[in-house]
């Protein structure tokens, strides 16, 4: 067997592929290509696998351009632009700190793709601020975790099998049940499902639904019967549950509160969570950070003193998180060029408009209709590098464990700038 076809295995791994950054994957490296054979789910299976072999090659408006001419039109697009739109849908902190960087050459404005839901959260949190925890302590100490919303297991495969599992914890949880406002996942492992309880609430609701498990907690008398479709005697039983929690954890994914004011929904499952805690403790835990979004909010927070959707059009950072969101700065009209960063998962496109745009993606990513496309390798395959994880808490360190002839997210970015900077 040659070197080309042998396999190299390596434990432990960090995937990059949802913001649970799990780091006991075991992948195996054969020619280039990557095979995850332990640990893993049908999302890290198909994104470390995903274009190994595909052609990639710069293009300009469509057509193959070798890597320094493909630089320096994306670069004189930027000149030209009055006010660029730069959106991140899955790049490291390297490539965020240049991005940012970019951001302020020419005046542009800087938001992720996840913006919408990263806002529902940190709206919350500027304004009334949570008791957060985190994956490792309900790994080991929670023994009541309530689910607001369904979407959690497509999010993130392994939540349940790496944080409420059967397994050893650190501290004695005692008998862990879990509760789902809004249905059980079909996909929940059978383990689970033995010790789970569910609600059928509106999801669109729940401000409803918490705030009067709030007044119920208070020892107000609801006339009501029931509270977004739930009769009284379950909210009543509910209640009992999470006031009998000796760690208990409230979570949800703000990409699956897609209805108008959820950061109202939030607002009010965080104020309840924090009630609860004259009783016994008990603190949320709002899920995000997959495509790299966390990261994105923690890197331009350091850089600019504000999370993402910042703008530089005035030479200095502002921050308006509804102005100078990417999509409505698209529908107004207000950018007349995009650079797009997506090195994760060749399937995230940009929106859509009528503008020069700029795409840094994955091989494989249908390029079809923009100005320049440059592929980029992959964050914790092809080079090394930091993400943030679900909780907010930890970046953790990505491994290198392929090579590849392409340049990083923050090589092309850092060219594109030099570029700008030289003479044109
Ligand atoms: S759950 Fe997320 S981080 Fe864990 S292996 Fe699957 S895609 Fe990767």
């Amino acid at each position: 067997m040659s070197d080309i076809t042998r396999a190299q295995e390596f434990d432990d791994v960090p995937c990059p592929f949802c913001g649970l950054l799990c780091d006991d994957v075991r992948v195996a490296i054969t020619g280039g290509a990557a095979t995850v054979v332990a640990n893993g789910c049908a999302r890290s299976r198909a994104l470390f696998a995903a274009n190994a072999h595909d052609t990639a090659t710069a293009l300009i408006d469509g057509k193959a351009a070798d890597l320094a001419t493909a630089i320096g039109r994306a670069a004189g697009i930027l000149l030209a632009a009055r006010q660029p739109l730069l959106i991140s849908a899955g790049t490291d902190v390297a490539g965020m700190r240049v991005l940012i960087e970019l951001a302020e050459r020419c005046g542009g404005i800087v938001d992720h793709a996840n913006g919408d839901a990263l806002f529902r959260n940190l709206r919350v949190l500027q304004n009334t601020g949570w008791i957060s925890t985190t994956l490792t302590e309900i790994r080991n100490r929670a023994d009541l975790l309530v689910v607001a919303g369904t979407g959690i297991t497509g999010r993130f495969p392994r939540f349940f099998e790496r944080c409420f599992g059967d397994f050893d914890t650190l501290f004695g949880t005692g008998d862990r049940e879990l509760w789902f406002l809004g249905g059980v996942p079909e996909d929940l492992p059978a383990v689970l499902r033995q010790r789970t309880k569910s609600l059928a609430v509106d999801p669109a609701r729940l401000a409803e639904f918490f705030s009067a498990l709030r007044a119920l907690f208070a020892g107000r008398a609801l006339k009501a019967h029931a509270v977004a479709g739930v009769p009284i005697g379950k909210l009543a039983e509910l209640l009992g549950r999470m006031r009998a929690a000796r760690y208990g954890v409230l979570t949800w994914a703000a990409a699956d509160l897609t209805f108008p004011h959820a950061d109202l929904a939030i607002q009010s499952m965080c104020e309840f969570a924090r009630a609860l805690n004259s009783e016994n403790r008990f603190c949320v835990l709002p899920l995000g950070g997959s495509d790299a979004d966390l990261t994105a909010q923690q890197v331009t927070t350091w850089q600019t003193g504000f999370p993402v959707r910042v703008n530089f059009s005035g030479g200095a950072p502002t921050h308006d998180s509804h102005r100078d969101s990417a999509r409505q700065a698209i529908q107004r009209g207000e950018v007349d060029a995009m650079v797009f960063v997506s090195a994760l998962d060749a399937a995230r496109t940009p929106p859509a408009g009528d503008i020069p745009s700029i795409i840094l993606g994955r091989a494989g990513m249908r390029a079809d209709g923009c100005s320049v496309f440059i592929p980029v390798s992959v964050p914790g395959l092809h080079h090394t590098g930091h993400l943030y994880r679900a909780d907010n808490v930890v970046a953790i360190h990505l491994r290198k464990l392929a090579g590849s002839a392409l340049p990083s997210a923050a090589q092309t970015l850092q060219r594109i700038l030099d570029a700008m900077k030289g003479p044109h």
